[in-house]
């Protein structure tokens, strides 16, 4: 059976694991603290590589930023991640071949091949954390374009010009269906600057009004892209994951789109991949293309 070691590398972690061509994971998850330096990333990324990469048939790697479509390099850098990082030469970091994919495109391949969208032909899987991450899979095929930076969930949402988003745009949609949009809309409600996702949702926990109504914009402001992307690209299902998405009502959103939706319903699934997703989705992935 072939296997990869994979690696998922995020702005604060950094997994590693040795994953087999059926999605599995073998032995140990490593973890480390994402290194603050380029010089200590790279020396932490040879130093994990080393020790197991006699072991596997390829060496995956899912990573925050936009990878081409040789999977080989990342073509836009990423504001999580240390200045200079998209410069690594992953190649270079293993005797074994290197593939690298983009995180959230990877975490939507292990929903399609082993998760919440296995039986199904067209998914996306939309990852909800600090930021909105997306994977887009039409015909069993992850949809990459032609510099392999589809699926960036940057369209505006209004005209407004009140949040500035990551990418440098005003009033996307990942600044208002994100965790951080869950934060700013706790904010414009309460017009406590200080208020933190945390909070909002130990509110709704405890019956709150008010943090309960925050949490009902926000998870509207998600139902609104939602709905454009099941307009769009016509898939079977929409798989949430991410640290958001388990407080989130897919049967309550997958009602609302599918009210709204031009095209036959839809279906809003939670995933099921497990939070080691980056790394099954790189290595099946990287497997594939032996
Ligand atoms: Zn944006």
């Amino acid at each position: 059976m072939k296997k990869a070691l994979a690696l998922d590398i995020g702005g604060t972690k950094i997994f590693a694991a040795v994953v087999n061509e059926k999605g599995e994971i073998e032995g140990e998850i490593q973890k480390y603290k994402t290194p603050k330096s380029l010089d200590e990333i790279k020396s932490t990324l040879k130093d994990i590589i080393s020790k197991s990469e006699n072991m596997v048939d390829i060496v995956t790697i899912a990573t925050a930023g936009a990878v081409n479509n040789e999977n080989s390099a990342i073509t836009s850098s990423t504001g999580n991640l240390v200045e200079g990082y998209n410069t690594i030469e992953f190649g270079f970091l293993s005797k074994r071949k290197v593939f690298v994919e983009n995180d959230a495109n990877s975490a939507a391949w292990a929903e399609h091949a082993v998760g919440a969208a296995k039986s199904y032909s067209n998914s996306i899987t939309v990852t909800l954390g600090t930021g909105v991450g997306s994977g887009i899979i039409i015909e069993n095929k992850l949809l990459k374009g032609k510099s392999g930076a589809a699926g960036e969930m940057h369209f505006k949402m209004s005209n407004d010009q009140k949040r500035k988003c990551t990418c440098g745009a005003w009033d996307c949609w990942e600044i208002y269906a994100s965790g951080n949009g869950l934060r700013l809309t706790g904010v414009d409600v309460t017009g406590k600057e200080d208020i933190t996702t945390y909070d909002i949702m130990a509110g709704v926990e405890a019956g709150d009004a008010t943090m309960k109504e925050v949490f009902d914009i926000w998870q509207r402001y998600i139902i609104n892209g939602l709905v454009g992307l099941a307009n769009i690209f016509d898939p079977d299902c929409i798989v949430l994951s991410g640290s958001m998405a388990e407080f989130v009502d897919t049967e309550f959103i997958q009602w609302e789109v599918n009210k709204q939706i031009l095209t036959q319903p839809t279906k809003i699934l939670h995933a099921s991949a497990g939070n080691y997703a980056g790394m099954i989705g790189s290595a099946l992935l990287g497997i594939s293309k032996l």
